[in-house]
């Protein structure tokens, strides 16, 4: 269980918020979500702007999962790329699943400027690779963007454009997206609470939702707060979201398939001059690596730089230590500037990196193993779910049919296995 918002440069940058009350009774609401991170908050604030009774349990403070720790990159599509989402699920359903993920960046875009949520917003996000070769592999890329989905926003970019465009020569020419970008995580999700909250949604904190069954109609939420009492939510639908921290309350279904993985992020001191030449267009970018090292820059001045990752429970004891080793084969100019936060955060896999997405019963529904990719997804993610508890549920019906296998190994072995088939593919990154 995450114990709450970090020591991270996002938490001591946060627009104040309120602590919000644990649930100390039993209650009633027409619809029940567990989590309030992207997802669970995107179908709060759509089902309360749609006059449906919403209550919202998390069990730390809202946006202190994934959403409140992560690198704020907005990436423009599916987790998966088009070309595989052709193979794996034909191009029709490929191309209802871009034009959602399109659908997605619109809404995002959306909600910060229509409530004016402040999390410093920008566009560009540069995709560097860290091998040489893979030119023609971009190439194919940015082409068959183009002419099949008519997405005009990706260009090439050479290796010594590159080079002056990040402020080190360690890469390899890449590609830029126009339509994606950066933001503050946590100040995004503390936004979308603030509006779910006015359009009347109820959130308690520090409330686990520990096992749910049906009753009759309704469905009936045990709940624990931190404080050690418990209470109960009865409703109609119930959501359950989660991503990395996805708990028990899931079932064995979901959690043989959403493995949690660690991954680390550090912000240096504000870099005053030097901050003009490292990633001059002001976009964010991620590398190649398996295990990606992603970074930008803040509105300060300082790099936000995210590498590394374990996959165990636990976070190794030194992270400034930790991430710094990455930002320094990266930007090896940077060994004299202090690092003034560092944190971790735990974030949802599945085996093909699609999201899991399903009714688990009748309404029982759950969207999490993002895979790294969550921003720009799941506040719509959450407004699907929300849709589908009022009835539509094209959007989920859509979601369901990619494909999330268990993990191999069953529950016992599933850890091992995965630990040593991720470890040999980070390994690679070093060879
Ligand atoms: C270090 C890191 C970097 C990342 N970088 C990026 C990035 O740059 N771009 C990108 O797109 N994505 C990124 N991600 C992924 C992204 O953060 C997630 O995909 C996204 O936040 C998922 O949102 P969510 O609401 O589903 O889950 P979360 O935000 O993780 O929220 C889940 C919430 O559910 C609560 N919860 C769980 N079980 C219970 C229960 N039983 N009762 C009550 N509450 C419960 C948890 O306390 C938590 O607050 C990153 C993730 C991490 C960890």
């Amino acid at each position: 269980m995450n114990a709450g918002h970090p020591e991270s440069w996002y938490a001591a940058t946060a627009t104040p918020f309120p602590t919000l009350p644990a649930l100390e009774q039993d209650t009633r609401a027409d619809v029940c979500i567990v989590g309030a991170g992207y997802t669970g908050l995107g179908a709060a604030l759509e089902l309360a702007r749609r006059g449906v009774s919403v209550v919202v349990l998390e069990a730390a403070e809202v946006g202190s999962g994934g959403s409140g720790r992560n690198g704020g990159q907005v990436h423009t599509g599916q987790r998966n790329d088009q070309v595989w989402l052709e193979k794996t699920v034909g191009r029709d359903d490929a191309r209802r699943l871009w034009k959602m993920a399109q659908e997605a960046r619109t809404h995002l875009l959306g909600l910060i400027a229509e409530h004016d949520i402040a999390c410093d917003f920008r566009h560009g996000m540069i995709h560097a690779r860290h091998k040489p070769g893979g030119e023609a592999e971009d190439a194919a890329h940015v082409e068959h963007m183009a002419h099949v989905y008519g997405y005009d926003q990706l260009a090439l970019i050479g290796q010594d454009q590159l080079t002056h465009e990040l402020g080190t020569d360690v890469y390899h020419g890449g590609f830029v997206d126009r339509g994606g970008g950066h933001l503050h995580p946590l100040n995004l999700a503390l936004g979308m609470a603030r509006v779910a909250m006015a359009a009347g949604a109820v959130i308690f904190e520090r409330t686990r939702a520990t096992a749910w069954r049906r009753e009759g109609t309704t469905i009936v939420v045990e709940t624990l707060a931190k404080e050690g009492r418990s209470g109960r939510v009865t409703c109609d639908q119930l959501i359950l979201t989660g991503d990395g921290y996805l708990d028990d309350i899931a079932g064995g279904a979901a959690k043989a398939r959403v493995m949690p993985i660690n991954n680390f992020i550090l912000a240096t001191e504000p870099l005053g001059q030097r901050a003009d030449t490292i990633i001059r267009s002001d976009a964010a970018v991620a590398d190649s690596r398996f295990v990606i090292n992603y970074f930008r820059k803040s509105p300060d001045g300082r790099l936000i730089f995210g590498g590394g990752e374990n996959y165990r429970p636990g976070f190794p004891p030194d992270l400034k230590a930790f991430v710094r080793r990455h930002m320094l084969k990266v930007y090896p100019g940077l060994s004299d500037v202090a690092v003034t936060h560092a944190w971790g955060g735990t974030l949802g896999i599945t085996v093909h990196r699609s999201p899991y997405v399903r009714e688990l019963a009748p309404g029982v529904r759950i969207a999490a193993g993002y895979s790294g990719q969550g921003v720009m997804l799941a506040p719509w993610f959450g407004k699907l779910l929300a849709d589908a508890a009022l009835g539509d549920g094209e959007g989920v019906a859509l979601l369901s049919r990619l494909p999330t296998p268990p993990f191999p190994g069953g529950r016992l072995l599933r850890w091992p296995l995965t630990v040593a088939g991720l470890s040999w593919y980070a390994m690679r990154d070093r060879l």
